[in-house]
């Protein structure tokens, strides 16, 4: 079943980039292909963003920040304008939901549900300017009784680097956030999803943001690479994974540019011996293989007492073989294929990797039957994995679990932290502040007791190879913020 294989959304002028508040020709006439993973057919195409562009959508931005009014507006001016864009995002929600499932190949039911976050986003940080919770200068007194204003200013001119698996709201964290902080942006998705940069673009423009504040030039690696080692760009903030995380934050080392990085992980659900496994099931469910597994922060360890492994393999797998794969645009399926052709390579990599390395296939591992064309895999799990086999280690991105026994609560420990990454992670238990002191032994940016949570308001990040800095929250402000002591004399 085919339902939908054309985005309906109407964008102005997707054969053009938005760049100092108009939509520009590009320099090249070179195109991006966006294919459904569905069908996989050609769905759109879209410019492909040269060095030149990025030039002018740097001189823009850079002109915005210099010049502009944007830095100087007052913090309750700027919530204005993003409370429009918002307002903007809230009208277009059904599109951005459709957008992310015919590039992505998201369930339309997990879609819905998620968008609203984009708009939640652009109305936490006008709040948090507008209020009394965040004070954009510091009145002190230094050692000698003398006057001070510690005075946070935005960091400059930013790159949004961003991935395909959550185009829009992986963008909104950062253009919310940053454009509070007064900063101006060139935001280069990634090349397989531009869709909702474009409809962010819109929103952006109608919201009437002054010119340059914001600019859109969706490109592959080549222009990405020299849009992070501008001269222009005073920070990259970017999500992806953890290679080419290294490799920037390497670039913007050599001109000590700011960087944030929202990487990779291996998340660990870890199980105490007194979880209540009905209970845990649910959160199992939905976050181990969220987006056919293609989420950063997806639970795809899962740690189990020894003593209990059978009883929860019994739970566990007759679940996952009631999980739908199908058309994500069919608003009964849980999962849908993987978002590309090299997901679905790599997927079935790792997969060949589990088998040889020892790892018994509890289920899936192939192609779901019925589903002859599309980047279909089925929800794989694996059983008797341990921690130092390859697919325990690395992140495979898509919907492959390991289930990893473990001895007592100490062993429990041990393998949840024995992984490069460090990015989220949940453990269950019958009592809640036994599992409190266990996550505050795990190295990870953050972790749920007895469930999964990411809240836009709150941090979000990684420790280890999974990032630097947050997103989200006071602290996701703060990452487009520096610091200017004036003392008066
Ligand atoms: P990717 O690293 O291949 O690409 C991410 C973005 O960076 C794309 O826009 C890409 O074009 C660009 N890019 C790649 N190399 C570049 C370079 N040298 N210079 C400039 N731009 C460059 O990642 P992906 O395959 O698009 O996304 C999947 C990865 O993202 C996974 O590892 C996943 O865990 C990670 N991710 C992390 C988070 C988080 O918040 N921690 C969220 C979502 C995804």
């Amino acid at each position: 079943m085919n339902l939908m294989t054309k985005p309906k959304s109407v964008l102005h002028a997707p054969e053009k980039f938005f760049i100092g508040g108009e939509w520009v020709n590009p320099h090249s006439d070179r195109m991006l292909d966006v294919i459904s993973p569905v069908t996989e057919e050609l769905m759109m195409r879209y410019p492909e963003g040269s060095t030149e562009d990025m030039d002018a959508a740097v001189a823009a931005a850079r002109d915005a920040f210099d010049n502009g009014p944007w830095p100087r507006l007052s913090p309750r001016e700027r919530a204005g304008y993003l409370r429009k864009v918002a307002e903007n995002i809230t009208e277009r929600l059904d599109e951005i939901a459709e957008a992310w499932t015919l590039q992505v190949g998201a369930p339309i039911m997990l879609t819905k549900k998620l968008v609203p976050q984009n708009a939640t986003l652009f109305n936490y940080y006008a709040d948090l300017i507008d209020g009394n919770s965040y004070s954009f200068v510091d009145e002190r007194r230094r050692a000698d009784g003398g006057k001070v204003r510690v005075v946070k200013e935005p960091v400059g001119v930013c790159a949004a680097v961003t991935p395909w698996n959550a185009p829009m709201v992986l963008l909104s964290y950062k253009i919310a956030a940053g454009l509070a902080a007064g900063c101006t942006f060139v935001s280069k998705p990634s090349p397989e999803t531009p869709l909702e940069a474009y409809i962010l673009a819109e929103c952006i423009e109608a919201a009437g943001l002054p010119k340059g504040v914001f600019n859109l030039v969706p490109a592959g690696r080549e222009a990405g690479d020299y849009l992070i080692r501008h001269r222009g760009i005073d920070k990259v903030a970017f999500t992806g994974s953890t290679a080419a995380g290294k490799h920037i934050a390497a670039a913007c080392a050599e001109r000590l540019a700011r960087v944030s990085l929202e990487l990779g992980g291996k998340s660990a659900a870890l199980l105490l011996d007194d979880a209540d496994f009905r209970q845990a099931l649910p959160s199992l469910m939905v976050y181990t293989m969220p987006i056919t597994g293609q989420v950063c922060f997806s639970l795809t360890r899962i740690l189990v007492p020894e003593t209990r492994k059978q009883e929860f393999l019994d739970l566990f797998l007759g679940a996952v073989s009631n999980i739908k794969v199908g058309d994500p645009s069919d608003p009964a399926v849980h999962m849908g294929p993987l978002a590309m052709g090299r997901q679905l390579e790599r997927v079935k990599a790792y997969i060949d990797a589990g088998i040889r390395g020892g790892a018994t296939l509890a289920c899936g591992g192939g192609r779901p039957a019925g589903l002859e064309k599309g980047f279909y895999v089925e929800p794989t799990v694996f059983t008797d994995v341990t921690p130092a086999m390859k697919i325990a280690q690395e992140e495979i991105f898509g919907p492959v679990v390991c289930v990893i026994s473990y001895s007592d609560e100490e062993d429990a420990i041990r393998k949840a932290n024995d992984s490069a990454y460090g990015l989220n992670g949940a453990i269950y238990s019958a009592d809640p502040e036994r599992a409190y002191r266990v996550a505050r032994r795990i190295r990870s940016g953050g972790l749920t007791i007895n469930g999964n949570i990411v809240d836009p308001t709150m941090p979000f990040g990684g420790v280890k190879e999974s990032g630097q800095g947050r997103e989200g929250g006071i602290e996701g402000l703060d990452n487009y913020i520096e610091l200017k002591t004036i003392h008066f004399a």
